[in-house]
Order: C-alpha cells, then sequence, then structure tokens
C-alpha cells in the first residue's frame, strides 16, 4: 500500500501526524510518501523524510497515489484522492466531514472512537496528546501567573507556594498535577469518578472532596465524597453524564475550595457531550485576583461560563486561558508520541503484504470506522 503522510493546513496546528523514526519502521511494509513541509513547524525537514525513507512531494501528486491518507486535524477536503482510499485522522466527531467522505467514498478511521481497551492502549492518540496538553497548561498557566510557583527563601523575604487544583483528573488532570508538583506548587485535584482519588493522590496531590451542606448533599465533614457528587465509571475509564442539578451542587461545594487556588486546570469532558460546567460568575467573583484557569475543555464548550476557545479571557482579575493548540506548542514530542501511536494501530490494520485490512470482525476497527459501510478501492 502507499501511505501518504499531510502537512497540516489549519491554522496554530504545528504538529505532524508521522515522524521520520516511525516511517523507517513501516516502510519495509507501505511506501511512504510525505508532502512538502509537513513536518516543518515540528523540527522535521523533507531531508530527514527523504533520509527514513520516504518520497517527498506535492499535495495533489501525493493523493493521487494514495491508498492510506495520516493527518493530525482532517483536512477540510481530499478532492484527488480516489474511493476506497482510507483516511485516519482525528475529526470523528465531525459531522460535515463525514458527509464529504462518504460522497466521496473514503473510509475514514477516527482516531477519537478508539476503544479504550488494554490492545489499543499504544494507539491511544486522545491520552497520548492529552499527556502533552496537561503539561503544557501548567507551562502555560505558570507564564501567565504573576506569582511564583515555587516557595522561596531569600535574603530579601520568602514567597509560599502557589496552589493548584485540577478539576478533572483524568490523563491531562493527572499530568497537570505531576508538572505543577515539579515546579513546586502545593497540588490539589477533583473528579467526579470515585477511582481517581487514588491516582491523585499517589502524584502527592491532595484530592479535594467538596463540602456539601446543601439539600442533596452527602454527609457533611464525613470525609468522604458526597453521594450526590460522585457518579459512576462508565464504558472505558469515561465518567458518565451529572444532572443539571448534580452540575449545580457541584459548582457551589467546589466554590471554597477554588477560592484560594492561583493555579486551576480545568479538563472534565463527557465523551459527545458539552463540558460540564464546574465554574460559574459566582465562583469567578470568589476567586483569588491574580488567579489563572486553564481549560483544556474549551473544544467542547469549556469547564467555565466565560472560557472562550482561541481566547483569553479576563473576568475581574481572573484570566480564563482556552486555548486549544495545547499539544502544538510542544510539536516534536507530541508529533513523536502521536506518529507512535499512528504506528502500532497501523501495524495492527496491515497484513504482511502490507495491505491495508479493514474488517467488521475486528472490535479496534469497527470502533474506527463508526457507522458508515467499508469501501474497497475499484
Ligand atoms: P476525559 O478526557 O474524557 O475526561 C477528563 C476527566 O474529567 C475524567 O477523569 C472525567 O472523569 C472527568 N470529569 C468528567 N466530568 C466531570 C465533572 N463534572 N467534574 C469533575 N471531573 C469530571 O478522560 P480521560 O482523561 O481520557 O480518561 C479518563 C479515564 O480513562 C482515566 O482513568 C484513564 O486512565 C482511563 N483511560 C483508559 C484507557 C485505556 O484503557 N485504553 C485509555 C485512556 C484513558
Amino acid at each position: 500500500a502507499t501511505l501518504v503522510v499531510l502537512a497540516e493546513r489549519l491554522p496554530d496546528e504545528r504538529r505532524v501526524a508521522m515522524v521520520p523514526r516511525e516511517i523507517a519502521r513501516l516502510s519495509a511494509k507501505v511506501r511512504v510518501m510525505v508532502e512538502t513541509g509537513a513536518g516543518a513547524e515540528a523540527g522535521f525537514s523533507d531531508d530527514d523524510y527523504r533520509a527514513a525513507g520516504a518520497m517527498v512531494g506535492g499535495r495533489d501528486q501525493l493523493l493521487a497515489a494514495a491508498d492510506i491518507v495520516v493527518a493530525v486535524r482532517a483536512p477540510e477536503q481530499l478532492a484527488g484522492l480516489r474511493a476506497g482510499a482510507t483516511l485516519v485522522s482525528l475529526g470523528a466527531h465531525d459531522r460535515e466531514l463525514a458527509a464529504i467522505l462518504l460522497a466521496q467514498e473514503i473510509n475514514h478511521l477516527g482516531l477519537e472512537r478508539l476503544p479504550r481497551i488494554t490492545r489499543a492502549q499504544s494507539m491511544d492518540v486522545l491520552s497520548s496528546q492529552a499527556t502533552v496538553a496537561g503539561y503544557a497548561a501548567v507551562i502555560a498557566g505558570a507564564q501567565a501567573l504573576d506569582t511564583l510557583m515555587p516557595m522561596l527563601t531569600t535574603a530579601a523575604g520568602s514567597i509560599k507556594p502557589a496552589r493548584m487544583i485540577a478539576l478533572g483528573a483524568g490523563v491531562a488532570g493527572l499530568q497537570a498535577i505531576a508538572t505543577a508538583r515539579r515546579l513546586g506548587a502545593v497540588a490539589h485535584g477533583f473528579d467526579v469518578r470515585a477511582a481517581a482519588r487514588e491516582q491523585v493522590e499517589s502524584l502527592g496531590a491532595k484530592f479535594v472532596f467538596p463540602d456539601t451542606s446543601g439539600p442533596s448533599s452527602g454527609v457533611p465533614g464525613s470525609g468522604q465524597p458526597p453521594s450526590g457528587l460522585t457518579v459512576a465509571e462508565a464504558a472505558g475509564g469515561y465518567a458518565s453524564d451529572q444532572t443539571v442539578d448534580q452540575q449545580a451542587v457541584l459548582r457551589r461545594a467546589l466554590t471554597p475550595a477554588l477560592a484560594d487556588m492561583q493555579l486551576v486546570v480545568t479538563s472534565a469532558q463527557i465523551p459527545g457531550r458539552p463540558a460540564p460546567i464546574l465554574i460559574d460568575d459566582e465562583t469567578l467573583a470568589a476567586m483569588t485576583p491574580g488567579a489563572v484557569i486553564v481549560d483544556l475543555a474549551a473544544e467542547t464548550g469549556g469547564n467555565t461560563t466565560r472560557t472562550r476557545a482561541d481566547s483569553v479571557v479576563t473576568v475581574g482579575r481572573i484570566r480564563i486561558l482556552g486555548s486549544t493548540h495545547l499539544p502544538s506548542l510542544m510539536a516534536t514530542d507530541a508529533s513523536r508520541l502521536f506518529s507512535n501511536n499512528l504506528r502500532a494501530l497501523l501495524e495492527h490494520l496491515l497484513d504482511e503484504d502490507g495491505r491495508l485490512r479493514l474488517s467488521r470482525d475486528d472490535a479496534i476497527t469497527d470502533a474506527l470506522l463508526g457507522a458508515p459501510p467499508i469501501v474497497k478501492a475499484a
């Protein structure tokens, strides 16, 4: 098969789906072609790709030859790509894209749909990119703060360590906690999945139990998470959705804990749903002036009432960073990890002769394809 690596077109997207190292590993099985300049922003030159055994060329020429096309973000159009070809990229929830691909008879393996099973862990770009995003969130947050992160004792006096909390302690939140700890902050974490407590604590951070004394609360002062706030873990380790009432109770219960944090990293998401609001105007008004919120859920609406995707919003003296491009800031390593995931996926999908095998009998392929029927090349 011929595998084509596209250059990213979206503004601020600096990653590349495949780095030269992984191409060298795949080139025994497939012919690899890379679009001119694809790795430039991530630090990989066209010559690096050639040295790894890839042919480098313009998009039109490459698409005409492609059986498999890989990209980080789905391209807006794929004119010239033949029917029966397969696109592997993010964009599984993009309906417009799905309609275009269906009309062009192109298969789409949407990476957000990867099943969360042990066998697929090495292929999981959402986890690898969330790891980078969690790290980058703390770096961006630390830069936006007017205060220092670590405790310092100097001849000019001493500085108290910053207090940080991760709301949502999944892959990104846990990495944010670890990063904040390395910078010397006093870290905290909260998640609606009960299992997250142990993971937060194992990083040396404090798990916050929101103290509810409202009508739908748990047992105040019991030190246990109020039963109305924690939710069952849904399939694949995801949190299940909360009711609107539960969300409102949670916001009030979290306000006192948030009031004395300098850095807040939010990453609460429910797959396929708008992000839950964890911080509303009342909480923002109670927060310490100068505090910074980095909202990793900005792409799905954000975890605060004021988040705007790819903007910095200032409410009073609180700043809310809604960047959806944090992994792109660390484009080299983000690309390396993405690429590793893709290579593992492609090795799973390619047969011994290097042909792509798409079968509904394979749980990973089946999930990645979503609903549309598989189309075969003419
Ligand atoms: P995610 O990005 O979907 O969500 C981030 C976090 O937000 C989750 O921990 C979720 O519980 C939390 N959250 C949702 N609503 C919330 C609310 N109202 N308040 C506070 N927190 C809320 O999740 P993720 O980081 O991708 O992963 C979640 C879990 O799945 C983790 O335990 C992770 O280890 C596991 N996981 C397993 C696999 C696998 O088995 N292959 C792969 C990836 C992740």
